[in-house]
């Protein structure tokens, strides 16, 4: 649907793209939205801050809505936080 500008389940040519998905603040202090994080890192101590954030395309018509993922690149594998890469390139034994 972001390359096509056509939604692939009711054929909808109006599409919402939304650039950073957003939720409002659940914590007091906060007065601002934030974004959503693809992760989150930090600590009970420094606190956590949301790694990456998504953008959406919607079909105005039928509410079909695609994400995608950006700044992947801080992303760090954290089992603590239940964040794990899966590397299944075929040659990702050799490294
Ligand atoms: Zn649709």
């Amino acid at each position: 649907m972001r390359k096509s500008l056509v939604c692939p389940k009711c054929e909808g040519r109006k599409i919402w793209h939304v650039e950073a998905a957003r939720t409002p603040a659940m914590t007091a202090g906060y007065k601002s939205p934030s974004d959503i994080g693809v992760a989150v890192r930090g600590s009970t101590w420094r606190g956590f801050r949301a790694v990456g954030g998504y953008e959406t395309f919607t079909c105005a018509r039928c509410g079909f809505t695609e994400w995608y993922a950006h700044g992947l690149g801080d992303l760090r594998d954290d089992p603590e936080q239940g964040v794990h890469l899966i590397d299944n390139e075929p040659d990702a034994g050799l490294r």
